[in-house]
């Protein structure tokens, strides 16, 4: 578990058993759906001069359904559910501290390079796994000469499990984990249709970051905006930090494919990632 001491708050229930639950992120609080159980108002325990949980309130929504709403002085920024012994724990992530004229100092990043397994391959031979290792790398030397320190949940050309990554990061308890992918099309889709640049966010409170990041890739790397999208994948469901998929350019597409063998390119690519972690985390310190 993550340890960083004051680094988060635990929202403590007593449950007999360990209940189907739900968790939904609202703009300022988070709320556990217990299912199967009634509420008990006793005995639910959390600091009330906690500086992350504002405050707990709690109802029964139907016989069988118990709904906690945690309120938080701010937006969250990540939780884990867990089991301890008879005590149902919602570990609610506090938002890094930020120096704003720094905002990446003492920050750990996860940078993901996306694939193997699987990934796709351009038109004149160019493997995804290979350029997005690439601009991973350049993307780690651009965060830690900005003061981050940077966990590479790959950094050969060797398989990686997809779930074996998002737990590199929570293990190093990361700030923010950030996928490098390229974008390729089904098969029979015309590639010379929609192709630019995009990015991928799950949990709610990601989407800031996914906005800053996108900027970020559009304005170094140039290609058309294709915005930001919401998508279930599997990198992005994790809860402990805001996580990111980006896909900054399409193989398929022969300029792109060759603009990806440059060195300029993957520069761009990750200096764009990189100043939209910049922004993001800039603007977290407000
Ligand atoms: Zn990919």
């Amino acid at each position: 578990m993550p340890a960083h001491a004051g680094g988060y708050s635990d929202v403590r229930i007593p449950v007999s058993d360990i209940p189907p639950y739900s968790v939904d992120a609202a703009p300022d609080a988070l709320i556990l759906t217990l299912f199967g159980t009634s509420a008990n108002t006793d005995i639910i325990n959390f600091a009330s001069t906690d500086s992350v949980v504002r405050r707990v309130t709690w109802r029964q929504v139907a016989s069988d359904r118990a709904e906690y709403r945690v309120e938080l002085h701010r937006a969250p920024f990540g939780y884990l559910v867990m089991w301890e012994r008879g005590v149902l724990v919602l570990r609610v992530r506090r938002a890094p501290a930020i120096d704003r004229a720094r905002p990446l100092r003492g920050l750990v990043i996860a940078v993901d390079a996306g694939h193997p397994p699987a990934g796709s391959t351009g038109p004149t031979g160019l493997y995804e796994a290979v350029a997005t290792l690439g601009i991973a790398e350049r993307l780690k030397t651009y965060l830690e000469q900005r003061g981050a320190t940077v966990v590479m949940t790959r950094s050969a050309p060797g398989a990686v499990a997809l779930t074996d990554r998002p737990v590199i990061a929570r293990r190093a308890d990361a700030h923010a984990f950030v996928s490098i992918h390229l974008n390729a099309f089904p098969d029979g889709v015309n590639p010379f249709g929609r192709h630019g640049t995009g990015t991928y966010y799950f949990n709610v409170w990601s989407e800031p970051m996914a906005r800053a990041v996108q900027a970020g890739m559009v304005r170094r790397m140039g290609l058309r905006d294709l915005g930001i999208y919401y998508d279930n994948l599997a990198v992005l469901r994790p809860t402990w930090m805001p996580s990111v998929l980006c896909e900054g350019a399409f193989l398929m597409i022969p300029e792109q494919e060759a603009a990806l063998r440059t060195p300029d390119f993957q520069d761009a690519y990750a200096r764009g990632v990189a100043d939209g972690l910049e922004v993001y985390f800039r603007e977290l310190g407000r």
